[in-house]
């Protein structure tokens, strides 16, 4: 199973509690990350703006402990909000690792982020190409859907319900985000990218894939 991500915490925010049940029966999916996430926070002045990619890569290698897993996510370098402008390369290089896989899962394709929707094309089409099916999870889409809401894809939409030792474990993996969740100074530009009404979202006892 190969897992992409577009930011390092999207495979922890939308497939976190399957990854940790995953874990839990000792299969290791492959993970990558499209981009480091650096372009988060632009307005901030704080110093962890300026070291973001390796405050989050430290966090995301804190989270995937904290799912129990021992695997590391592998990150591809494509710079944070321009993958929309790397898409062929990035196709490319999802093309080489998906082949060899038997599931791929990444960003809904539209996801109504140009990264995630990036993405998630690009991991259709290197699906598509070598017949491996690909399950999409919905990240900002718990942000703007309303019930009902006719830009989701319904007919292929399924519940993965979890258990409270994954929820558990999920929990503890999203704290571990704090250059996300928390503000990182008192100054405009500092608020938290997740504040808590937006982690509910991912906090429940199921996820959602498009399949
Ligand atoms: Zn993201």
């Amino acid at each position: 199973m190969l897992v992409v991500a577009a930011h390092p915490d999207d495979e922890v925010l939308g497939f976190g509690e399957t990854v940790a049940v995953l874990a839990a029966a000792g299969i290791r999916p492959r993970l990558v990350s499209v981009t480091d996430g650096e372009a988060f926070h632009p307005h901030s002045r704080s110093p962890v703006a300026r070291r973001l990619a390796a405050v989050r890569a430290r966090e995301l290698r804190q989270a995937l402990s904290a799912l129990g897993t021992d695997v590391q996510s592998v990150p591809l370098g494509i710079p944070d909000g321009q993958v929309r402008r790397e898409e062929g390369e990035l196709t490319q290089r999802l093309d080489d690792l998906v082949r060899e896989c038997d599931l791929c899962v990444a960003p809904f394709h539209r996801d109504l982020h140009p990264d995630h929707e990036a993405v998630g094309r690009s991991a259709l089409s290197a699906g598509t190409a070598w017949g491996v099916p690909v399950w999409e999870y919905p990240v900002w889409a718990w942000h703007w859907a309303v019930p009902g809401d006719p830009r989701l894809l319904w007919h292929r939409a399924a519940r993965i319900p979890l258990p409270s030792s994954a929820v558990t474990r999920k929990h503890e993996a999203l704290a571990c985000f704090r250059s996300q969740t928390r503000p990182l100074g008192d100054a405009p530009g500092d608020e938290p990218i997740l504040p808590p009404a937006e982690l509910d979202h991912f906090r429940r006892d199921f996820e959602v894939i498009w399949r």
